[in-house]
């Protein structure tokens, strides 16, 4: 069982990646965003609650958070192995998700960081927002989001660093070229 992390800032590629990452290795996908825009879909109190963060382009906080990953990961069916994706966003939350994969028997094998610079960001994420329908996808929000990245999540990247498992790929390119450079490095594993 291979557990990635695929990491980077809002409109690196982590998304259309990830599918590709599945379509080619059959892996199982957990995305945060995902898990927390289907519980403000469903109106549920843990939807509720992320939906003023969302929108104000801020952090869920950590507890919500772990708490959600846990259930989503014990919902989980054997596969050959899980993508995390925009998870973890704190470095408590790269702590204690070492900790589950430990009483899983597990650790992260590998953290992809996608390396995009901010002007590129910014164009991604604008264009996506005319018709992603996300209401965190406008200009406001957006830079709120990178402004979180660069202040709570960035520090991620060291943690990973210290474990051994970081490694940088340049999110700029052609997506099939990304791809490569991510499959050569799921491929030693
Ligand atoms: P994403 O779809 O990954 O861009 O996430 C959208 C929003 O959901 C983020 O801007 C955060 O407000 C929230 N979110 C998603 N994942 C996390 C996480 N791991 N920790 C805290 N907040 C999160």
């Amino acid at each position: 069982m291979k557990y990635l992390v695929l990491f980077g800032p809002p409109g690196s590629g982590k998304g259309t990646q990830s599918e590709n990452i599945i379509e080619k290795y059959g892996f199982g996908h957990i995305s945060t965003g995902d898990v927390l825009r289907a519980e403000m879909t469903n109106e549920t109190e843990l939807g509720k609650i992320a939906k003023d963060y969302i929108e104000k382009g801020q952090l869920v906080p950590d507890s919500l958070i772990i708490d959600m990953l846990a259930k989503t990961l014990d919902g989980f069916h054997k596969t050959n192995g899980i993508i995390f994706d925009g998870f973890p966003r704190t470095t408590a939350q790269a702590v204690a998700l070492k900790e589950m994969l430990k009483t899983r028997g597990g650790d992260v094998n590998v953290m992809i960081n996608l390396i995009v610079n901010e002007k590129e960001l910014l164009t991604r994420l604008l264009k996506r927002g005319q018709t992603s329908g996300r209401s965190d996808d406008n200009l406001e929000t957006i830079q709120k989001r990178i402004d979180t990245y660069n202040s709570q999540t960035a520090p991620v990247i060291d943690y990973y660093k210290g474990e051994g498992k970081l490694t940088n790929i340049e999110g700029i390119g052609t997506v099939f070229g990304i791809f490569e450079k991510i499959c050569e490095r799921i491929d030693v594993e």
